[in-house]
Parts: C-alpha cells; structure tokens; sequence
C-alpha cells in the first residue's frame, strides 16, 4: 500500500515524520554537476543505473545534465521508466521468462529498451517475443570480466552469441555488457585498478574479434560508482552505468581514495527512548535502513555510534559529547542506498532546513 508523504513543502525538516528518505537537494545536485564535469570530454556516456534512485523524476535530472539514458536490472523498473518518458533504457541483465519478454516487447512501442543476454537460449526466446510484438529489440552479450556472477566468456563464445544475435530477424546487435561487480568496493585503489585492467582487456579483445567478424558495438557498458573513473581511461567502454554517486553511501565512503561525490541521501529518524544510560533508541532499524554493506552512520554527530539494528529500532552508543534528547531527529547516512530507497514511497527534498518537494520512489518494490 502506497504510504501517504511523510511531509509537505515548506514544513521545517525537523517536522517531517520519521523514520524518512531525505535527500538533500544542494548535495545531490552537486553530485550530479560533478558527475557531468567528470565526464565531460572524455568521450563516455553517462547511462546512470536507475536500480538505485528508481525514479523517473531523477533520471530526467540526470539526462537533463547530459546522461545518454538510464540502466535498470528488472523490466517492472524499465517499466516505470518508460511510461515517465525516459527513451532510452539498457535492462543491464537477463530476462528470462515468456510474460516478462512479452512485456519487455511492448514496452519498444513507446521507449528503446535494449537487454543483455548471455546464452543462445535467451537469444531464442528474445527472437520468439519480438517476432511475436511484430517488433525489434536491442541485445547486448554480458561477458564475465572477472566477476563471476553472468556473462559469457569473453573472446570466441561472445563473438558466437553475438552472431546468433546478428542473424536473428527481429533483433539487433547492440555491443557488450562488461560490468565488474565485486570491483566496486574493493578498497585499495589498486585493487579496483588491477580487477579492471583485466576487465578492459577481455572486453578489448572481445571488441576487436567482434570488429574482424563485421560486428560493431554501439555501446561498450559496465563501470559503477567505485570504478568507473577506470572504465573511462580505458579507451574501450563507451557507457558508464554508475548509480550510487548521486547519493554516495556509508559503504562508498569506506573505499581508500573514495568516489568524490557527497552524502546526499539520509534516513531521518527520532530518538524514542532514552531510558538507559548511555544509550539512545532510534526509530529506524533495519526494516528502515538497509544493513547488508554495514550499519549506517550519524551524520553530523561523531560522538554517536549506530551500534545495533533490529527490526524497529537502532541503537545508538553515545560515546562522546551530549546524548541525543528524546524526540530530536537525526540524519542516518545508510550504508547501502539501494535496498534503502527501495523501503520507502517517497523522497523528501530538503534544502536549507525546508521541505522542497516529494518525489515518488516509482518503482519501489518492482521486481519483476
Ligand atoms: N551496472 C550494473 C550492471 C550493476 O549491477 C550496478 C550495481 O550493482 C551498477 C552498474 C551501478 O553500481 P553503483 O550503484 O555501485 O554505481
Ligand atoms: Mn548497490
């Protein structure tokens, strides 16, 4: 059920009902800029991954600053998508499954939704659902990098799948998908660097072979916020998919030489309880903040520590300085920003200690 908005423009931040998405609209719209100013004259696009914000609102913010279309992983978010007008989408994963690929067809009638495949029985089925929509749909082949996770092997079997895509009458060979997941968090700097050095020569190898046999790529995509500043040296990916630098999470802040970007996203909370010493309760836990990449931070307050979440409440040691009073609301930077958006209805935009705007988090729950 829809949760109505916790605020209402112009209501002080500190009236607004906890626990809150709160987005601070200066440090988000820097990031965006910075993001831009990043990419500008290198030659790479920005497709910004909307499985983080899943919101329409927010990718035609981040196209409005240059962003070539957005990524989604599942066809219910290039739904949400689609009907809020952004034209250009890359479904960043597979899709298996005759309703889904039917959904995914229709949906080519009013926005380009590009998808990745990587086996001949996903080029099948893709082939059988746009032939069905009397349509053509965009297939990129996902080679493993180095992650493990998808993706065919680079080289020959990419250049196979590609083939088999290329011949099929209702779909069109897109490029690679080449995204390096564990990559992303690994703290060293030269840790990332070494795993995508060895990203950028797979999919190097994989580009040229493509190029002997007559395939371009139109895109060459991977790249996320802990990387990407690799992939757009490497002279080979043409895309990059980043998503959580327009919020920056705990989790990114934990990175050695971390992504420059801002805390731009919070959970507001409350002090509930004060009745043991030493310690104060808020009222966001885990079903409030997600926890898989570490327990959030309070923002601002050094002195406090977020120590334990169940499922209601979080716990806060004070280990230094003036305990919370009961009722004060604070800021929570959550450790991981997409799980956490994806608990809540709506962002509040605040700017100067006021309420901006609501924007619906639109694909809130899509899994599908
Ligand atoms: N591209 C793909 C395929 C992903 O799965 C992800 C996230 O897991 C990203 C890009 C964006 O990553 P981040 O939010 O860490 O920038
Ligand atoms: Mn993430």
């Amino acid at each position: 059920m829809l949760q109505p908005p916790p605020a209402e423009p112009g209501m002080p931040e500190d009236e607004i009902d906890t626990p809150a998405l709160v987005l601070d609209l200066d440090a988000f719209e820097a990031n965006l800029d910075r993001m831009a100013a990043l990419l500008e004259g290198t030659g790479v696009r920005l497709r910004a991954h909307a499985k983080t914000h899943k919101s329409p609102v927010i990718a035609r913010l981040q196209m409005q600053r240059g962003a070539v279309g957005q990524c989604v992983q599942k066809v219910a978010e290039a739904e949400v998508l689609a009907w809020g007008g952004i034209p250009d989408i890359l479904v960043s994963n597979q899709v298996v499954g005759a309703r889904k690929l039917a959904r995914l067809a229709a949906l080519q009638r009013i926005s380009h939704v590009a998808v990745c495949v990587d086996g001949p029985e996903q080029v099948a089925a893709l082939e059988a659902a746009a032939a069905a929509a009397d349509t053509r749909i965009t297939v990129l082949v996902e080679i493993d990098c180095g992650a493990s996770r998808c993706g065919v092997e680079a080289g020959p079997p990419t250049v196979a799948l590609a083939q088999r895509i290329a011949a099929s009458p209702h779909l069109i060979f897109g490029g690679l998908q080449s995204y390096h997941g564990s990559a992303q968090h690994i703290r060293a700097p030269e840790g990332r660097a070494a795993a995508i050095a060895h990203a950028v020569e797979l999919t190097r190898r994989s580009v040229e072979q493509l190029a002997q046999q007559g395939l371009s790529c139109a895109i060459v995509g991977g790249g996320g916020t802990g990387t990407f500043r690799n992939e757009v040296a490497s002279g080979v990916y043409t895309e990059i998919q980043a998503g959580s630098y327009a919020f920056m999470d705990a989790d990114y802040a934990r990175n050695a030489e971390p992504p420059p970007f801002r805390h731009a996203l919070f959970v507001l909370s409350t002090v509930m309880s004060r009745a043991i010493p030493g310690i104060a309760v808020l009222d966001a836990g885990h079903k409030a903040v997600a926890i898989d990449s570490g327990l959030p931070l309070v923002h601002g307050r050094p002195g406090l520590r977020y120590a334990g979440a169940s499922d209601e409440h979080g716990k806060l040691l004070v280990e230094d300085g003036a305990p919370p009073a009961l009722g004060e609301k604070l800021r929570l930077v959550p450790g991981h920003c997409d799980p956490t958006i994806d608990r809540y209805d709506w962002y509040v935009g605040v700017r100067g200690g006021r309420v901006e705007c609501l924007w619906p988090v639109g694909s809130r729950g899509a899994m599908a």
